[in-house]
């Protein structure tokens, strides 16, 4: 499962654990409380270079520079829909494109997170897939994603230092795939000496790779979210590669057994596309399915994208859809598209431009 990662060896102090940053101030003969320092420079302010961090010496700083570095995502570009929801294009040191969308609602700001440049997963009705795999991004570019909107969206409303409420890792890139750099990632979110986010405000979604959605239940205390899309392997092997090696059965069953507490529930995101998996008997085999697992489906009305070939539902089926799971017992909506007018919506990153600039290289 490993996938290509950053190459760049010199330690990325943005990435490192509260534990092995110490280490590291302590080899360059520092105080521990310089490390902690440190960390909230990182972690709490989103500090983007060692100049920001004015209470070390300039001596530290630079010592700092010369033996370390801080993995940064340049805001390259920010479009903002007609609903309010902002995508960010970051540019990373190497050159490549990446987006995270922001999402503003009235009790809630949520950021969908990308944990790849470009994803290897192949799904056909996504045009993130398009780009193929790049890289894997570091613990700290997908740090840096959260840490720079945090600070823009706090600068748009300095009443509020904690912009974002909730995380949902739903961006480009199967983050399953990236699990060491995203375990790292979400550990240093939820520290309480950085941005102390919620457990169950941070979501992670998967495409579904059985053994990983049993290592994340085992290793963390953050929130699942499968992306289902069909009601039979025939539908699935379709439309998501991955089914064929983890077929329906095997994904339900690690639902089954997926470590939940009380009160959560696993998210089955499910993208209605005209004519493939809409139909009332498709809504009674999805309930089949979910049968004892503590469930909640979100419908999700494709996003058309003039490259790829399929077609929106009308919302009467979609309505429909939902009624049959609701008179089940199934919690189920349909959400709301955000973002559609700037290819904000889920399945549309594609980081606009990438192509361009690969070809150039
Ligand atoms: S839907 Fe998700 S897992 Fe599938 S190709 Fe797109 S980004 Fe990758």
């Amino acid at each position: 499962m490993d996938q290509p990662s950053d190459t760049n060896a010199t330690p990325d102090l943005r990435g490192m654990s509260r534990d092995a940053l110490a280490d590291f101030i302590s080899r360059l003969g520092q105080k521990p409380f310089r490390a902690r320092q440190i960390f909230a420079w990182l972690h709490r302010r989103g500090a983007r270079s060692f100049d920001e961090m004015t209470d070390l010496s300039l001596e530290l700083r630079q010592r700092l520079a010369a033996t370390a570095r801080l993995s940064a995502m340049d805001v390259d570009e920010v479009q903002i829909s007609s609903d309010g929801t902002r995508k960010f294009r970051f540019r990373t040191v190497d050159d490549h494109f990446v987006e995270a969308v922001f999402m503003p609602e009235t009790d809630r700001r949520t950021l969908c997170v990308s944990t790849q440049i470009g994803c290897p997963m192949g799904c056909a009705f996504c045009r993130t897939a398009r780009l193929g795999l790049t890289r894997n991004l570091t613990a700290g570019e997908i740090l840096a994603q959260i840490y720079e909107v945090n600070r823009a969206v706090a600068a748009i409303d300095e009443s509020d230092k904690r912009a974002l409420t909730n995380l949902v890792f739903m961006g480009m890139g199967e983050p399953f795939l990236n699990f060491d750099n995203l375990t790292n990632a979400l550990a240093l979110l939820q520290d309480d000496a950085g941005l102390n986010f919620s457990r169950r405000h941070i979501t992670v979604s998967t495409s579904g790779i059985v053994p990983m959605i049993d290592r994340f239940g085992a290793e963390t205390d953050n929130k699942l979210a499968i992306s289902l899309n069909a009601s039979t392997d025939a539908q699935r092997d379709a439309l998501m590669p991955v089914n064929r090696r983890y077929p329906l059965a095997d994904l339900v069953a690690a639902c089954r057994r997926f470590p939940l507490r009380q009160g959560r529930r696993i998210t089955f995101e499910y993208v209605l596309l005209d004519g493939l998996n809409d139909t009332l008997d498709d809504a009674r085999r999805v309930i089949a399915l979910l049968r004892g697992i503590e469930a909640k489906v979100n419908l999700i009305p494709y996003n058309e994208s003039p490259d790829l070939p399929f077609r929106s539902v009308p919302m009467e089926r979609a309505e429909a859809f939902r009624d049959h799971l609701l008179r089940a017992g199934l919690v189920a909506v349909i959400r709301k598209n955000r973002g559609r007018d700037i290819l904000a919506a889920c399945g549309q990153l594609a980081a606009q431009g990438i192509a361009r600039d690969q070809a150039t290289n």
